[in-house]
């Protein structure tokens, strides 16, 4: 309903809202512009899912969509190129909306396999402005017959930054309709502990960036480690994002972290893919 709303209001509406000044004569900029609202309609997007896996329970048990557009042209755009111009045009929430739908019916058919899994999906800036899309996405859950917890929804720091009541008031009504929050890059944002605490989270996705390196870094340890011990003493699960070895991993573990994902268990990959990963146990080994 909504790609079909943006349908008949245009996509000069839409566009008027982007400054393009800076890169008019760049053809893949040009194409995203005016192409991303026939894209989204005419099913150009698709998902890609990045299993998550629970060290702490030895199962997978979530995975994140990330979506990818397969430009007929242009080819394969990653969301880094056309996920910020939806932010700054009203295709966000279709686009959100688009993401949200293919997730929601792809665990549906997961969850009837008999795969006992949640997905999450990320939500931007703009989403949390919009205070119609909790019963949006709860009207989803109830359509494909889903409990409203197995639906995840990352967001970021920086997202609760422009208007923090109004973001705030969206994701209070996301947690009372069920759904679950998490923060997604936790700790490269600018976070204020008084607004986590305030926050109704499930989880902290501590970023890569912190991951990477912490075997050698010591730093970085050390700020994983406190993430960990800062996340379980407000309730909170923890997930590491970017895992890239087998070492890292068995650390995360030994950290008393509780999920974790990265190339090192599974890439982000199409739905078949993605399941034939999810059914098969770990391929290595956790500690
Ligand atoms: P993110 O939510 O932090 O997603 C994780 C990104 O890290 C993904 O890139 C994933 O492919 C990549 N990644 C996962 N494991 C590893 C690893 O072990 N090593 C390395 N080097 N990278 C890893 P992707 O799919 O290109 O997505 C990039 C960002 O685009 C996402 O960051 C998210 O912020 C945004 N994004 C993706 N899909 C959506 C969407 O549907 N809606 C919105 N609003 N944003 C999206
Ligand atoms: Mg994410
Ligand atoms: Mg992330
Ligand atoms: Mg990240």
């Amino acid at each position: 309903a909504d790609v079909a709303m943006y349908a008949a209001k245009g996509n000069a509406s839409s566009v008027s809202l982007y400054d393009n000044s800076h890169d008019a004569h760049n053809p893949r900029r040009l194409a995203m512009i005016t192409e991303l609202g026939s894209a989204i309609r005419s099913e150009q997007l698709v998902l890609h899912y990045q299993p998550r896996y629970s060290l702490q329970e030895g199962r997978w048990c979530s995975c994140e969509a990330l979506v990818r557009w397969q430009h007929p042209k242009l080819g394969f755009i990653p969301p880094g190129e056309f996920v910020q111009f939806a932010e700054t045009s009203e295709l966000i929430r279709p686009l959100t909306l688009w993401v949200a739908r293919t997730a929601v019916r792809q665990l549906a058919l997961w969850q009837q396999t008999g795969l006992c899994i949640s997905t999450s999906i990320n939500l931007s800036t703009r989403n949390l402005l919009d205070i119609t899309l909790p019963e949006a996405l709860a009207e989803l859950l109830r359509e494909y017959g889903l409990q409203p917890g197995s639906l995840e929804l990352e967001i970021t720091e920086t997202a609760l930054m422009t208007d923090p009541d109004r973001a705030m008031q969206t994701i209070e009504r996301l947690a009372e309709l069920g759904m679950r929050l998490s923060i997604d890059d936790f700790g490269t944002g600018y976070s204020s502990l008084a607004y986590l605490k305030r926050m109704p989270l499930h989880a902290l996705k501590i970023d890569r960036s912190f991951v990477r390196d912490m075997l050698h870094d010591d730093q970085d340890a050390i700020i994983v480690r406190s993430t960990i011990g800062l996340a379980h003493s407000l309730g909170l699960q923890v997930v590491a994002e970017g895992v890239e070895d087998p070492a890292t991993l068995s650390r995360l573990r030994e950290y008393g972290c509780d999920e974790a994902q990265g190339y090192v268990l599974s890439k982000p990959m199409a739905h078949a893919a993605a399941l034939r990963v999810m059914q098969a146990p770990l391929p290595i080994q956790t500690g």
